[in-house]
């Protein structure tokens, strides 16, 4: 456990589940999610594209649409979001919960002027504020940034995509958010922005003990700026713990294969997981990575694994991992790969 892990969670969900109402099954985007979050911790959420961490990103701030179904318990500073008032919930986003979204263009009014921008922010919770005050927050916000108090009057297009990036950054945190979920916040920007964004994010926790939760695909990002991480396959997560123990000793075979297809300067060829993520709709019943994975035994397309402690801490839900008194007899055969086929049928 971290050190900011053994400090009060500022963040906790609880068995979090989301469903998406369809005309037939529900799509199951979380199924069953738990994490905690402590203050000046940040987290590093990583899966492949679709397995459901945007989803609970946004879930846990109450963003989805009404088509959504939220259950499980998402606790803030001991007060719980799931069920809550819309309007409260909604006074807490800013203040106290921010989020950064992947596409700044889509969230900055292409009609209005920065300086438009960080009033309304601004007043929207802090109606007070004399106009003073405003500019100064607001030029503070961006100067972190890296952005002069030349640009506060021009419109977002005249910024290039790095720097409508750090201007949603420093809107997200003029308001000085206890939380920060920033889902993909680097991706198509190149590396010396990203590097800047990351520096931002580390300077974030060490100031203000903001705790975030970091949303990509990208380990290597991960293993630059987290304290922990929770690997999500279809819908769950399979393993969390601290990054660099988990890096070093993964024990979930996803886990594994995510650090395996990671290009790296030592990289020779190009790996990929084999297969595709599954069906969010019908998932692989058990293990949901069976049929993906190069270590699946019998006993994985018949029961879901059990939350267990691996070598460096980490909690994982893999049978490899045990506990053994559960794992029926010739469970830990391999799994020939047309039981798989015919698993994946049933
Ligand atoms: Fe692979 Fe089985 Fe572990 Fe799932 S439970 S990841 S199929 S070994």
């Amino acid at each position: 456990m971290s050190a900011a892990e053994e400090n009060a969670a500022i963040l906790e969900v609880a068995d979090m589940r989301v469903w998406y109402g369809t005309r037939g099954d529900p799509v199951r985007a979380v199924d069953g999610v738990s994490f905690s979050i402590g203050a000046g911790e940040t987290l590093g959420l990583v899966g492949e594209s679709g397995c459901g961490k945007s989803t609970l990103g946004r879930g846990t701030l109450g963003l989805l649409p009404p088509m959504a179904s939220v259950s499980g318990s998402v606790r803030y500073d001991g007060r719980e979001l799931v069920g809550m008032d819309p309007k409260e919930l909604r006074d807490m986003r800013g203040p106290e919960l921010g989020l950064i979204f992947q596409e700044p263009m889509t969230r900055l009014d292409p009609l209005q002027t920065i300086e438009k921008h960080f009033r309304e922010t601004l007043r929207t919770h802090e109606p007070d504020l004399d106009d003073d005050e405003v500019r100064r927050r607001s030029l503070e916000a961006l100067a972190g940034m890296g952005i002069p108090p030349t640009r506060f009057k021009q419109y977002p297009h005249e910024f290039s995509g790095g720097m409508r990036q750090r201007i949603m950054i420093a809107l997200a945190l003029v308001l000085n958010p206890k939380v920060l979920i920033a889902d993909e916040p680097t991706t198509a920007l190149d590396v010396i922005v990203e590097a800047q964004i990351l520096g931002i994010l580390a300077d974030l926790r060490r100031n203000f003990d903001t705790a975030v939760l970091l949303i990509t695909h990208n380990l290597g990002i991960v293993a630059e700026a987290c304290d922990r991480v929770a690997v999500m396959y279809a819908g769950e997560i399979v393993e969390q713990g601290d990054a660099r123990e988990v890096f070093a000793e993964p024990a979930h075979p996803y886990t594994r294969e995510l650090l395996r297809a990671t290009i790296s300067l030592e990289t020779t060829g190009l790996n990929y997981i084999d297969g595709a993520p599954p069906s969010l709709i019908d998932p692989p019943p058990a293990c949901r990575f069976h049929p993906r994975c190069p270590n699946a035994m019998a006993v994985c397309a018949e029961l879901a694994p059990e939350e267990t402690t691996g070598g460096g801490g980490q909690r994982v839900r893999c049978w490899l991992n045990g506990p053994e008194e559960r794992i029926p007899e010739g469970g830990r055969e391999p799994l020939e790969r047309e039981e798989i086929a015919a698993a994946e049928e049933a």
